[in-house]
């Protein structure tokens, strides 16, 4: 891969095929850095995913469903090195895709390396058991896979998001059909050629691209899809859930979040501050998990708020190959959206304690906002209470444990929270009342952690994706009972 885009960008992969939608439709990709079109991607509608989830089928029931657990990793980890080999072209790709700074994106290229790593390794070490029955039997579990998969994925993440669900779904033997996302599917495509230069059977990954309301529907109505992994908005969400309920598909949903970092009087200030400001603005806090909601402790609230102000005036937004410390959002619409939280911090007389600021080389056609920095947030507050999916993180203050505890649980959301404090105590009493999927004590890790399971409650989805627990979602565990005397 060059810098130029040097794969046809507007084919689909099918049974191990590339080649136009059916309908040979196209759909405009846009460079978000300066608003130009960067590609052309394939249109897929109902019958291309017909038809890729019939190769699906045929790679379940041929070569692919015939290999080994050990076979099946091996192929994974071979294309985790693959990955690795090519961390800068991906990335570049990323960066004109996403917007995303060129750093960001080696780390998701590294990350989609390390879940294929980790998928590969674990193929062959899920096992059941043998569980104490009646007299005279011998009972036992083992794991299998769905059978065909279904993965609709977000443009924020794509590589880390194919690599944690299509990841651990091949390591249990099932096949996969990838929905990307029409705003992003560069490195999908480019994940699907790695994936077939390294052998990976026909028809074990096909890929899809086009409209969430085509192909993404048409994937998730699906007769013949058996598991259905969902990562992206609340209100898409729920769609899928109700499409896979159809027939009773199981899913996992993967929605966004509120996060709350809480920050005590006791913290240890120096350490939690480069952590409190990344959670907000990685990848231009377009991120499920961002710390968007930074709470702390009444007595040092002025003191807070001042030095989280100068790290955010500091900050530097420009195009993503310019590798600073924000790239410009994914649309015209979501910076519409970013904007309209803007003017409600100003038309609500919120206190903008800073921002951060555009570098002039950026191109006036790009999709750049100012991180901005609001202080003195009421909880119940529209900007403390909705995913705004943009550079905006807003702080609040508290008076005590139960204070801190009753506004970071008191949003529909319940994804990510970080607490902050050098009472171990405290830290673990938080960490069993927060209401959410994953809790950092002193550090934040939004998004991060191969190893560790991620997933959420109430309006942030349910199942469990990364980790091991991936790989008990992406299969079925049977029961046999034998009666032998
Ligand atoms: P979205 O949920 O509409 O899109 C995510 C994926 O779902 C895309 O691949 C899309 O094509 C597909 N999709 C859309 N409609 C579908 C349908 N009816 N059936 C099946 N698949 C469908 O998200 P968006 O429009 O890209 O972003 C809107 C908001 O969602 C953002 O502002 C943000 O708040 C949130 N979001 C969250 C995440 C996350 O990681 N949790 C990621 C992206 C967006």
């Amino acid at each position: 891969m060059r810098e130029t885009l040097p794969f046809p960008t507007h084919e689909l992969l099918i049974a191990g095929r590339w080649r136009e939608a059916g309908s040979g439709q196209r759909l405009p990709l846009m460079n978000p850095s300066d608003g130009s079109t960067l590609a052309e991607i394939a249109r897929g509608n109902a019958e291309d995913v017909d038809a890729a989830v019939q190769a699906a089928q045929a790679a379940r029931a041929g070569e692919w469903g015939r290999l080994t657990a050990a076979e099946r990793g091996r192929l994974l980890m071979a294309m985790g090195r693959a990955v690795l080999e090519r961390v800068d072209e991906l990335a570049r790709l990323e960066a004109l895709d996403v917007g995303k700074p060129l750093r960001q994106g080696r780390a998701d290229a590294v990350a989609l390396a390390r879940y294929l790593e980790f998928y590969g390794g674990a193929a062959d070490k899920v096992s059941g058991e043998t569980i104490p029955y009646l007299n005279g039997y011998t009972a036992l579990t083992w794991r299998e896979p769905h059978g065909v998969t279904g993965h609709v994925v977000p443009w924020n993440y794509p590589m880390q998001i194919i690599g944690r669900s299509v990841g651990a779904a091949l390591a249990m033997g099932n096949a996969c059909v990838l929905k990307p996302a029409e705003e992003a599917c560069l490195t999908a495509l480019a994940i699907g050629r790695i994936a077939q230069q390294c052998g990976l059977p026909a028809g074990a990954l096909n890929i899809v691209p086009g409209l969430g309301e085509e192909a993404g529907a048409a994937l998730t109505a699906h007769a013949g899809v058996q598991h259905l992994s969902f990562t992206g908005s609340v209100a898409t969400g729920r769609l899928v859930q109700a499409a896979a309920a159809k027939h009773t598909v199981p899913v996992t949903l993967e929605l966004g979040g509120k996060s709350p970092q809480i920050v005590f009087a006791d913290a240890e200030l120096d350490a939690a501050l480069p952590f409190l400001v990344n959670a907000g603005i990685q990848n231009a806090g377009q991120t499920c998990s961002a710390g968007s909601r930074i709470l702390v402790e009444r007595s040092r609230f002025d003191e807070v708020v001042e030095r989280l102000a100068q790290r955010v005036r500091v900050l530097k937004v420009g195009p993503a190959l310019a590798d600073l410390d924000l790239g410009p959002l994914i649309s015209k619409r979501q910076h519409e959206i970013v904007s309209h939280y803007l003017g409600l911090a100003r038309d609500t007389g919120l206190s903008v304690a800073a921002q951060g600021e555009i570098v002039d080389s950026a191109p006036a056609g790009g999709f750049y906002v100012r991180p901005t920095l609001v202080a003195a947030v009421p909880a119940a507050h529209a900007l403390a209470q909705e995913e705004i999916f943009g550079p905006v993180q807003v702080v609040i203050a508290f008076d005590d444990e139960a204070d801190a505890l009753r506004i970071a649980n008191g949003t529909p959301y319940g994804l990510v929270a970080g607490v902050w404090t050098r009472d171990g105590s405290r830290a673990l009493r938080m960490a069993r009342a927060l209401r959410c999927g994953q809790v950092f004590i002193n550090n934040y890790g939004a998004g991060g952690g191969v190893e560790l399971p991620f997933g959420g409650v109430g309006a942030s989805g349910h199942g469990r994706e990364k980790g091991f627990e991936a790989l008990y979602g992406f299969s079925a565990l049977k029961t046999v009972a034998i009666l032998h005397g």
